[in-house]
């Protein structure tokens, strides 16, 4: 192990920080966090608004996001949408209209429901609206980025976060966030934005390689190897692969009789969330994988025993996938 504030780990994180801004597509700066992707739906919301929060929920971890802000103390309205739909950008500009908000969270990739909500288009529509630039888009993109695109800088995003477990492949325990000069400027002027999740303590310290507390260096070290990983196979080509890893599973599931309960069009690349319309049991199912090696997730909360989730995210390869749709195969044929 090696100190948090010896030479060794200040270039071990400058090493870190410049792969990040090429996953997040941005250049300004992507903080380091150890703490779980919860822990940075706190601090967005702790740091970028003051007024009031437009949450939009459409899944249980927008609707995660909804409880953190109520939690911390934030003033907030809800936009819900039908479990199954993305968040459309019009619906967002109507709740803007005659309103105080000054911050929206949206889920980019709702993993409860295999939706992807279009972030692109969201935040183009927000900004154009009369208040636009006095708004924080807050995004969370824990099972998106790394599997799905995100143009942090191009899309005009103020903050973007994620967990380390998801589409980047890594153990948990680590979630990084870009952020905004927009939202270090209103971040500046909130108060009580809490001492764990400060963004501006938190940059102070990245602007020098540091961290302003202890980080988990052991995962840092994990990090720095992933993220050469990632590049090396590239950006877009992981993006493709994801989008290959998707059309896979929607075929398989269509050809088997299954229906998808993403709303066509927003069918996530790293989850597939598949209607159990034909009535197996997923806990029975999954014990099967399991005792093969094998583990799919069932449904979210109140969608247990109604869907089931094949994730395709991270490292996953059509190999993999491939394997696990034989093994599912074979126990729909032996149960039907
Ligand atoms: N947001 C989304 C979209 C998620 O899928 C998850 C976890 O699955 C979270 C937030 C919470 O992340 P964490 O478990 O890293 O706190």
């Amino acid at each position: 192990m090696i100190g948090h504030r010896t030479p060794e780990c200040l270039e071990l994180i400058g090493s870190i920080h410049e792969k990040l801004k090429v996953v997040f597509r941005t250049n300004g700066r992507v903080l380091i966090n150890t703490a779980s992707g919860t822990g940075l739906q706190e601090a967005a919301v702790r740091n970028c608004s003051d007024i009031r929060v437009l949450n939009c929920v459409n899944g249980a971890f927008s609707n995660r996001w909804r409880k953190v802000t109520e939690s911390n103390g934030k003033e907030n309205e809800v936009l819900e949408v039908e479990w199954g739909q993305p968040i459309r950008p019009q619906q967002v500009v109507q709740r803007l209209e005659n309103s105080d908000i000054d911050a929206i969270t949206v889920v980019h990739n709702e993993t409860s429901t295999g939706v992807i909500s279009p972030i692109e288009e969201i935040a183009s529509a927000v900004r154009s609206t009369p208040r636009g630039e006095e708004i924080q888009i807050l995004v969370d993109s824990v099972s998106a980025i790394g599997g799905a695109p995100l143009e942090f800088d191009k899309w005009d995003l103020d903050v973007a976060l994620t967990s380390s477990q998801k589409a980047l492949a890594l153990p948990p325990g680590l979630s990084f966030c870009a952020v905004s000069d927009r939202a270090l400027v209103k971040a500046n002027s909130v108060r009580h934005r809490g001492t764990y999740f400060d963004f501006i303590e938190l940059v102070k310290y990245l602007e020098r390689n540091q961290t302003p507390a202890t980080p988990a260096i052991s995962l840092l070290f994990a990090l720095d190897r992933q993220l050469d990983h990632m590049l090396a196979e590239g950006m877009e080509n992981r993006t493709a692969r994801h989008v290959i890893l998707r059309d896979i599973t929607i075929g398989w599931a269509r050809s088997k009789g299954f229906t998808l309960f993403a709303a066509g069009g927003f069918e996530s690349p790293t989850v597939t969330c598949i209607n159990n319309n034909l009535n197996i049991n997923v806990e029975n199912m999954n014990r099967y994988l399991r005792g093969r090696g094998f583990i799919i997730s069932n449904g979210y909360g109140p969608l247990k025993e109604k869907t089931f989730r094949i994730a395709h995210m991270g490292d996953t390869t059509t190999g993999d996938l491939t394997q696990l749709l034989d093994v599912i195969d074979a126990y729909l044929s032996k149960s039907s």
